[in-house]
């Protein structure tokens, strides 16, 4: 059988619709990942990732892994047997930092706020006070799970007054919103590449900060993972003339990374901030005059992963399907606590347009309509644009 991918919109949770200079860039000449030209790009990389990030961390790099080694990097590098870590957990992510701590032989202090709210800072200033010597907060700044954004600022200034490191999850955050690492002083921060960087997924930059690196280095067990210790990814990833093998590099999949990179910094990553906002405002304009209303509340709303409430008596798997059967359209269904009862629509990257916007509002308006669900017909893109218009 021959398989031949259909041209999908990618409007989910992740991966989002990758753009044809990321798929070309993919097909260039694989080349050895010693060669003099890949350590160039090597270095280039690091470069945009810390445009990326906001951060002169040296320790800037992608690893060759998903965004779920990322977060296992982070936890087998900074903690050690006996640690305690604070981890909250208001979704899907925070409930995998907690067995990842596990592994580590850490002990886990979990705060948890209920899916779809953030937690109450109050908590963690609580938390630190009742347990000491905690070694580090962990948190995730974007909750794809269930659309709420972290105050990532307020979150690493109580960690750093009780003298713990600062774990943040950007992986659905970077490129997206802000995500200010060195003035938030965020100390390990991973993403992933197939959410608003829209390259293909599979690889993972990370940034680790000066103190957390000493942790690392000083650690009195060795890291438990081979593949992820970075004392090792160091010595590899460093330019200075004193590069290891340690793996082989997945060279095109850098290409790509490489060129969705180039082509953020082209954007501007405030530009692509306001347009992931503005695409959002959009969106939620339609959505409302169709009826729908959102999980979460403003404030504390990411633009970039949409949870919508699926309205009383409607089956929202047989929308889901539809979307994907009849126009191409890829959506998230709700995970945990949620399922069965909202959707996630993603606006993360290239997937960030006023063509998806009105894509989704018109194809859901006819399928919402396919099963008897009362709304009004023909207004929702119009609400949509009548936002994107006073953006201009
Ligand atoms: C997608 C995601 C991950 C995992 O990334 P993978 O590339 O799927 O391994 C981790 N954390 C968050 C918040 C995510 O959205």
């Amino acid at each position: 059988m021959t398989i031949f991918p259909p041209q999908r919109i990618l409007m989910g949770p992740g991966p989002s619709d990758v753009h044809p200079r990321v798929l070309n860039a993919l097909s260039r000449p694989t080349i050895g990942h010693l060669d003099p030209v890949f350590q160039d790009m090597m270095e280039e990389i690091k470069t945009l990732l810390r445009y990326a990030f906001q951060t002169k961390n040296a320790l800037t790099i992608p690893l060759s892994a998903p965004g779920s080694a990322a977060m296992e990097a982070a936890f087998v590098n900074l903690l050690e047997p006996g640690d305690k870590v604070i981890i909250i957990r208001n979704g899907v992510f925070g409930e995998r930092m907690r067995e990842n701590a596990i592994r580590c032989g850490a002990e886990p202090i979990m705060l948890d706020a209920a899916w779809g709210t953030s937690v109450d800072l109050r908590q963690v200033e609580d938390a630190f006070h009742t347990h000491k010597d905690v070694k580090a907060l962990a948190f995730v700044h974007a909750e794809t799970s269930t659309g709420v954004r972290s105050d990532a600022e307020a979150l690493a200034k109580i960690a750093h007054d009780h003298d713990a490191l600062v774990i943040a999850d950007a992986v659905t955050s970077l490129g997206g919103i802000a995500l200010e690492v060195d003035e938030w002083g965020l100390d390990f921060v991973y993403s992933g590449t197939q959410k608003c960087l829209s390259a293909p997924p599979g690889l993972a930059p990370i940034t680790v900060s000066a103190r957390a690196i000493d942790k690392i280095k000083n650690r009195k067990h060795s890291v438990q993972s081979w593949f992820l210790d970075l004392n090792l990814i160091m010595g590899y990833w460093d330019g200075d003339g004193g590069r290891s093998y340690h793996h082989t590099a997945p060279v095109n999949a850098l290409y790509g990374l490489w060129e969705a990179l180039k082509m953020l910094h082209e954007e501007g990553l405030e530009t692509s901030w306001a347009r992931h906002q503005a695409c959002h405002d959009a969106l939620v304009a339609g959505l409302n005059r169709l009826g729908l209303e959102m999980l979460v509340e403003k404030p504390i709303r990411l633009p970039q992963l949409n949870t919508i409430k699926v309205p009383e008596g409607i089956d929202e798997a047989v929308i889901r399907q539809t979307l994907l059967t009849d126009f191409n359209i890829e959506i998230g269904a709700g995970l945990g606590a949620l399922a069965g009862k909202v959707w996630r629509v993603g606006l993360m990257g290239q997937s960030a347009t006023p063509r998806h916007v009105s894509l989704l509002l018109s194809s859901l308006e006819e399928c919402l309509n396919r099963v008897q669900y009362d709304c009004p017909r023909g207004e929702a893109v119009s609400a949509a644009w009548s936002i994107l218009k006073q953006g201009d």
